[in-house]
């Protein structure tokens, strides 16, 4: 097969269940930040992506991409994409159109793997594991209830959890933050990994390098395997400094698009965990470009994936093909990841995820349950 070429791409942007963001200004019912993508091929077969963006501007992205999509070649992800990235760069490159390309990219590669029958994992070069260990990403709340979400996540078979914001930092209260790790940790169990996150791209985050290096001296006291987002997200002097003196990892870039934007973070040793969003930077072409990138500073590549179940399989393929990914991002309690596919994602008994090893993203979406999130699910689907 030479050549199957792109038909049509069409977007749906999901409404009305967003897990509470925990930002300044929440998230409401009507506000979408998460897209689908359809890219639709005259092979008959449909690729799926998505994006972490507001759906309007991925439809509106889409109508700019369109005519350079449309016609071309589906089993070249890499190749389209970049041919998306060089002929958009000056409407703002890293911006929405970056975050769009995204989508397509996913869904391109989604496309190549039914068509060839393989699994994308080992499209990308190869699969190091069959199985990756997500851990139950969840916002930050008082010590009582913060533990009480904690143990209900445990007993949902989680044994690695993440925990952000809320109050953390934000109430300038230095014992209610270490209050609400200790609690965590002791909700969790000395065997399960914590991580703990500022959310220091919120807006107006009030702290500077001070307060993360006392904040990550305490953490070490939790066993907190890594500090992200301790910083604003364009302070990367402080990130340099920071990851230098803390005695806990530390974690950023979720804010961060296209590998170019990426490189002085690694070239100045500012972390030591980059998290790129593969529905953000570019899609699965960009964020193995930076993964790879990363490893070759031997700094540890886990995706960032506050996300929906099309961006957890792609995060799961790129797991499966880098040597050192050994976590994806799991938002506990989302219906986007939880309840729109047909066979959801099963923990095994230790509490990792098996990747899927069907062709492509080896996930379907299921459109009567994708009816209660988006008004037109059709449109994601050939018939
Ligand atoms: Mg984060």
């Amino acid at each position: 097969m030479r050549s199957v070429k792109i038909t049509s791409v069409a977007v749906a942007p999901l409404f009305g269940a967003s897990p509470k963001g925990g930002w300044s200004s929440e998230i409401k019912p009507e506000d979408s930040v998460h897209a689908l993508v359809a890219v639709h091929t005259d092979a008959g077969v449909t690729g799926h992506g998505s994006v972490f963006t507001d759906g309007r501007l991925v439809q509106a992205a889409m109508e700019v991409l369109r005519p350079l999509l449309v016609g071309e070649n589906a089993l070249e992800p890499e190749r389209v994409s970049e041919k998306l990235h060089q002929n958009s760069f000056w409407m703002g490159r890293g911006g929405t159109l970056t975050h769009a390309i995204s989508g397509i990219d996913i869904a391109l590669w989604d496309v190549l793997g039914k068509v060839t029958n393989q699994p994308v994992g080992r499209l990308l070069g190869g699969t190091y594991r069959r199985r990756v260990q997500p851990y139950c990403s969840l916002l930050m709340d008082e010590p009582a209830l913060m533990a009480q979400t904690l143990h209900a996540m445990r007993a949902k078979g989680f044994r690695a959890f993440k925990i952000g914001w809320g109050p953390f930092g934000r109430a300038a209260d230095a014992k209610l933050d270490e209050a609400i790790v200790r609690a965590a940790r002791e909700a969790v169990g000395p065997d399960a990994k914590l991580l703990v996150d500022a959310g220091a791209s919120d807006a107006y985050w009030p702290h500077g390098l001070k307060w993360a290096l006392r904040t990550a001296e305490m953490l070490k006291d939790y066993g907190v395997g890594w500090f992200e987002e301790a910083l604003r997200p364009d302070a990367i002097d402080d990130y340099c400094e920071l990851r230098r003196a803390s005695p806990v990892p530390i974690a950023a870039g979720e804010v961060l698009t296209r590998r170019q934007a990426f490189l002085p973070w690694l070239v100045r040793g500012a972390l030591d965990i980059v998290q790129p969003d593969v529905t953000k930077v570019g899609g699965i072409s960009e964020q193995r470009r930076i993964a790879w990138l990363a490893d070759e500073f031997g700094v540890r590549y886990v995706g960032h994936g506050w996300n929906t179940a099309i961006g957890l399989a792609a995060d799961l393929q790129l797991a499966a093909a880098m040597p050192l990914t050994d976590l994806v991002e799991f938002i506990g309690g989302s219906p986007y990841l939880d309840g729109i596919l047909t066979e959801p994602f099963i923990l095994d008994s230790d509490g990792y995820l098996p990747i899927p090893a069907s062709p492509g993203l080896g996930v379907e979406l299921d459109r009567e349950k994708l009816a209660q999130y988006t008004p037109n699910p059709a449109i994601l689907f050939a018939d």
